[in-house]
């Protein structure tokens, strides 16, 4: 090992690695702080060159690497193990915007650059980059594409995987794969860039990216909608689609305990309401030159639907404040404490009688737990976070949050849904793919797995 590294600093050159482990702290810790891991050096390479070097160095002494982008992934899959053996490679230095081409309506990126900047530099050419999520001050493309993420525009654009038209991924065995293609159709042969979208990092290192760009949506208008129950609000959603067709950028169900955690947690955080409401939806639509059409589409809907309150955005600031009620429910989890986090889908018709049926469940396992719903209902998508009561000791703790974590992804199968819609499966979540998976689609991917890492040193020990 003690060659190995030395041959690694030398590849990276002096200001580019850390092997004090209270330097590396920050990238060792999972964001929730659930997982701590340790690696004898954490590399930080600047081209794909350099990540060539070090996977050839690493698959010639059979050692692993994790890699890691911003490290913001929900299911512990960018931190390394325990055993202090496994190298942890950042692409954070890998952070150039290479190319913007509006007519192309394309752009070429490094993995390592924030997903913020790549919406920024998009906006500068007057082109639209959708994604977007609350982690995009600091999560990183790379990461997005290896976790297939999602975040709040799906509804109109698709994951991470709708938004990618080529890679360069460096292989297991050094190869560069160099497939930076902006071409919206091809048919020449397996489409091998999704291979890796949505692969955790367990396939091949991204190091670039060429990403689809839209025009500027244009004006878009922001509504608070207060609702009963959220059966209203896939109901509302119907309805508004039949009004404002494709144009839905977002559609987000919020319970009203959410809400009131981030008002609890988050300076300046208020809801724009007198009265509490049990579920609220918070829309944007691009509305363009008619900034009228969200609100009566909402009117019109009333008649269907039951709305209890209603507020529209009278301008960006307004919105804003709307969007980060929204963008702090993570933060706001965070600060409450350990909870159990759900993050599933189901067909979006079926999502009331998973609600339904998730309340009934949690009432006869644990009344006095309290049940933290939101999430991308539009996308079928919820977070089903479940806070315990903070008095209960570890092993009590353990023992009912086997219960109730099981119960629900019971609950999503028997739906047809999935125990994880937008996060992966990381670390954390391998019990689940085995379980929930079928024989046959678990065993193609363990083959498809050895046949692209046959020495197992990419992220081992994760998803698969
Ligand atoms: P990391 O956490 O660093 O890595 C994630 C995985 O990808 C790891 O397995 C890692 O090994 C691998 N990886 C990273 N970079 C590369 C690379 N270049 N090549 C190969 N493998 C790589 N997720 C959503 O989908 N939707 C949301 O709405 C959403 N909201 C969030 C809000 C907050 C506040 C937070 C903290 C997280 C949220 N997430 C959300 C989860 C997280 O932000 C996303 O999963 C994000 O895509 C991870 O990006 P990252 O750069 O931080 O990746
Ligand atoms: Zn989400």
């Amino acid at each position: 090992m003690t060659m190995l590294i030395d041959q690694l600093k030398a590849i990276v050159g002096p200001d580019a690695w850390k092997t004090d482990p209270a330097e590396m702290q920050p990238n060792l810790t999972e964001w929730r702080g659930l997982v701590f891991g340790k690696t004898p050096i954490l590399l930080e390479p600047a081209n794909t060159g350099e990540v060539v070097q070090i996977v050839r160095a690493c698959a010639q002494a059979g050692v692993s690497i994790v890699p890691q982008g911003g490290n913001t992934g929900l299911c512990a899959g960018a931190v390394p193990d325990e055993s202090g053996e496994q190298i942890l490679l950042s692409l954070k230095r890998m952070n150039r915007i290479r190319s913007v081409d509006a007519f192309d309506f394309s752009m070429e990126v490094e993995a390592g650059c924030v997903l913020a900047d790549i919406q920024a530099a998009a906006r500068d050419a007057d082109r639209y980059f959708p994604l977007s999520l609350g982690a995009e001050g600091s999560c990183h493309i790379g990461g997005n594409l290896s976790t297939n993420a999602g975040g709040v525009n799906v509804i109109r654009y698709g994951t991470a995987r709708a938004l990618v038209l080529g890679l360069e991924v460096v292989l297991a065995d050094g190869t560069v794969l160099d497939g930076l293609r902006t071409l919206r159709k091809d048919t020449a042969g397996y489409d091998l860039k999704q291979l890796f979208v949505g692969s955790e990092g367990t396939l091949g290192i991204i190091t670039a990216a060429t990403l689809r760009l839209f025009p500027d949506p244009g004006e878009t208008s922001t509504a608070l909608v207060a609702l009963s129950e959220s059966g209203d609000a896939v109901r509302l959603l119907a309805h508004l689609r039949g009004s404002l067709a494709d144009r839905i950028e977002a559609f987000e169900l919020v319970s009203h305990r959410v809400f009131s955690l981030v008002e609890e947690h988050i300076p300046n955080a208020r809801l724009p309401f007198e009265e509490t409401y049990p579920w609220y939806v918070l829309i944007e639509a691009a509305t363009g030159r008619n900034p009228d059409e969200l609100e009566n589409a909402l009117v019109n809907v009333a008649e269907e639907v039951s709305i209890l309150d209603a507020v529209i955005a009278k301008n960006s600031s307004e919105a804003e404040d709307l969007w980060r009620l929204r963008h702090s429910i993570a933060e706001a989890e965070r600060h409450d404490g350990v909870g159990l986090k759900h993050d599933i889908s189901v067909p979006i018709g079926r999502m009331q009688e998973f609600l339904i049926r998730g309340d009934a469940l949690l009432e006869s396992t644990m009344p006095e737990a309290g049940l933290l719903a939101f999430g991308h209902v539009g996308d079928g998508n919820l977070h089903y976070n479940v806070s315990l009561p903070s008095d209960l000791t570890a092993e009590a703790h353990s023992e009912a949050g086997a219960r109730i974590t099981h119960g629900i992804y019971d609950l999503v199968a028997e739906l047809g849904g999935s125990f994880s819609a937008e996060h992966g499966v990381g670390r954390l979540k391998k019990a689940q793919l085995r379980e929930y998976r079928s024989t046959a689609e678990l065993d193609l991917m363990k083959r498809l797995k050895a046949a692209l890492d046959p020495q197992n040193i990419l992220n081992p020990g994760k998803v698969i």
